[in-house]
């Protein structure tokens, strides 16, 4: 997600205070129990994790509204018996428990659902049989999902929709963050989707994965959707209009836009994010996929979000650019989005910034607003002290990788940043997982850096 674009005139608002030395004992809450389940997701999760999905959904006249089942190929990774999951229904987000629910799941085969909790974003599925380690087991439920009349990344405005987190996905463990409507709150882990969409023949579905098929039957059309190794799915409906083109490594570029925006500001989106496409593969490690999906609108309130394959974003380069940088910093090596938002904000600000130009700010931040503002801070603080969050996360923490490029030199950046997407590609990682990647590569100690920047939580 992009929040900068008022970060200038929060840094002029905001309180500015000396830099000070952090607090001791501030850890963000909650964050150790959590920390170890998404910095060890191939050791011993305590519930089963989706390995595939399969998803067929039929759309209204409009695609306000999405009927279908949803089902999950569960895999117990050991070493114990499992017997739940928690089903994220990050669609409820927003309007939470209302009477009829954004996203409703029922008819489940499999499991027995308990009652929707944290504001009605979590379902507590158990499962039918206790799954022992290394088996898999299928689970599969009806789903229906009614897009909000909203401009947000699950919402719609006029005949576009636009369906993000809108899919149930399980947690990766028990702990279960709330919906945070500015910044993320989601963490999943890599699997593969085959997504059927049954919707009118005039309604363009740009989405994550890849086309496989597309059968005519009158006048409606089901596109069946391939996205293997991915760890989310999100597609929009509506009458877009499209151009193509492929980056110099091979990508193929779809870019849709709505008609507010011009043929030649979608060109002109596109190609940055092929540079971004082409950099990122340069820089840190192959984007591994055959195409990416840009769908381009008015998105005033959000600027743009990430998603696998697929970004949202409004008609300008830095969200372009920084949507796309997360294919890197959040589609490719995850992150716990709530607990540490640093991991794939910043790191997807500071590639911003090497595409597009350090920020001025740069050469005298950070900016501490009070004592408990960190770039280790997770939303739990930022959610509290939203204004806080882009000079923080954005602003702050790609400072704090310009910075870290300075001191170790660019070749040692580029290096740590290669070797943190080997080793993590397609995995979840956690803060320190990131800063030993950097400690590898440098003999100069950098936990002085670290605490300057109050980057020090596990
Ligand atoms: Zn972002």
């Amino acid at each position: 997600m992009t929040v900068l674009h008022s970060l200038s005139a929060l840094l002029l608002l905001a309180p500015i205070t000396p830099a000070s030395s952090p607090p001791e004992t501030f850890r963000p809450a909650a964050a150790s129990s959590h920390a170890a389940a998404a910095s060890s997701p191939a050791g011993a999760p305590p519930v089963a994790q989706p390995v595939a999905y399969d998803v067929q959904l039929t759309s209204d006249a409009t695609g306000a509204r999405w009927d279908g089942r949803e089902r999950i190929v569960l895999r117990n990774p050991g070493p114990g018996t499992m017997d739940h999951i928690w089903l994220r229904l990050w669609g409820n987000g927003v309007d939470g428990c209302t009477s009829t629910l954004d996203v409703t799941v029922s008819s489940f085969r499999g499991g027995i659902p308990g009652t929707p909790e944290v504001g009605c974003t979590a379902v507590r599925v158990t499962l039918s049989k206790p799954l022992p380690a290394r088996r898999t087991a299928d689970l599969s439920f009806a789903l229906t999902i009614r897009v909000p009349e909203r401009a947000d990344r699950f919402g719609r405005v006029g005949a576009y929709a636009f369906l993000g987190n809108a899919l149930p996905v399980p947690a990766i463990g028990d702990d279960l963050p709330p919906y945070v409507s500015g910044g993320e709150s989601f963490q999943s882990v890599t699997a593969s989707f085959l997504v059927s969409l049954n919707h009118p023949a005039a309604m363009a579905v740009p989405a994550t994965g890849t086309v496989v098929s597309e059968t005519r039957h009158h006048d409606r059309v089901t596109t069946r959707i391939a996205a293997p190794l991915v760890r989310d799915f999100a597609w929009a409906a509506g009458p877009f209009a499209s151009v193509t083109g492929r980056t110099s490594t091979g990508v193929r570029l779809r870019t849709w836009y709505t008609g507010e925006v011009t043929p030649e500001t979608a060109t002109g989106v596109q190609s940055d994010v092929a540079r971004t496409l082409e950099y990122g593969a340069r820089e840190y490690g192959a984007y591994p996929y055959p195409e990416m999906d840009t769908v381009i609108g008015g998105f005033e309130g959000f600027q743009g979000m990430e998603y696998p394959n697929f970004v949202l974003t409004e008609p300008a380069a830095l969200p372009a650019v920084h949507e796309t940088a997360h294919q890197w910093w959040y589609a490719l090596v995850g992150n716990d989005e709530y607990r540490n938002p640093w991991l794939d904000e910043s790191l997807a600000q500071y590639t911003t910034d090497k595409l597009l130009g350090t920020p001025d700010y740069c050469a005298t931040a950070p900016f501490w607003f009070d004592d408990g503002m960190r770039i280790d801070a997770g939303m739990d603080y930022y959610a509290t002290h939203y204004d806080f969050y882009a000079p923080g996360i954005y602003g702050d923490g790609a400072c704090m990788f310009l910075e870290l490029e300075t001191l170790i030199g660019a070749d040692k950046m580029r290096t740590a940043l290669r070797n943190y997407l080997a080793r993590n590609r397609f995995g979840v990682a956690g803060p320190a997982t990131l800063r030993n990647a950097f400690q590898a590569v440098t003999m100069v100690d950098l936990t002085p850096f670290w605490e300057r920047w109050r980057n020090t939580a596990a």
